[in-house]
């Protein structure tokens, strides 16, 4: 910390802190990533299959995360999804490393939402282009606080999402694909994971369309919960 004291920034630099149960300290944001297709129930609904060979990974930047409750409902879309998925928070640096290592790199854990402008993904889908405009714009990863669960793999627990009081998306972590300590140990061998960096672990069945005014309530069983509306 004495060392960036010293650095002269131009401006301030932009770092993201998210709350922490418990704690008044914040968990400072640094690399984003999520695991896609890691429910087999939700690769089928989007007419995919589970590749339990080769995991793919998107980034979302730093600024998509939001701990607001209300949220402004995003320009440029008319096809919102929301997709609840348990979030990993990383606190040791890891590089390369074997999944039975890959607990000492855990911090904790929350909820969160992986909102997906749909109709611009299917676009890219098609034209085979990336999909950063439809995942990672503002506001586009709203978070619970953290739970401290340090080197702990989480492997079960219901994972739940409803809108406006309805229940939409449910199942269990055990459902997933990949479980948390595959997926850093895979993401480890491309990148390094540094403190601070965040895992999306992926979204079960039922994801679908919010529009302004919605309510979106979600929740993980031993980890916390997660509300906001869209206005
Ligand atoms: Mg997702």
């Amino acid at each position: 910390m004495s060392e960036m004291q010293n650095l002269k920034f131009l401006f301030p630099p932009r770092v993201k802190g998210i709350k922490i149960f418990d704690s008044e300290a914040l968990f400072p944001v640094g690399k984003i990533y999520c695991i896609g297709k890691n429910y087999a129930d939700h690769a089928k609904e989007m007419g995919g299959a589970v590749d339990r060979d080769q995991p793919f990974f998107f980034s979302k930047p730093p600024q998509a995360i939001t701990q607001s409750s209300t949220i402004s409902f995003p320009t440029q879309t008319n096809n919102l999804h929301h997709e609840v998925e348990l979030v990993v928070f990383i606190g040791a640096k890891c590089s390369d490393i074997q999944k039975e290592d890959a607990h000492e790199s855990i911090f904790g854990y929350g909820v969160g939402v992986d909102l997906t402008k749909r109709d611009l993904q299917d676009i890219a889908k098609k034209n085979r282009k990336p999909w950063d405009l439809s995942k990672g714009f503002d506001n586009s990863a709203p978070i619970s606080k953290i739970v401290q669960n340090e080197k702990n793999v989480i492997r079960q627990g219901e994972i739940k999402l409803s809108v406006n009081g309805v229940e939409k998306q449910s199942s269990n972590l055990s459902n997933m694909a990949w479980e948390v300590d595959e997926i850093i140990s895979w993401l480890s061998k491309f990148i390094t994971l540094n403190p601070g960096d965040i895992i999306f672990a992926g979204t079960p069945a039922g994801v679908g369309k919010l529009n302004p005014g919605d309510q979106i309530d979600a929740s993980i069983e031993s980890v916390g919960s997660l509300s906001f509306k869209l206005v």
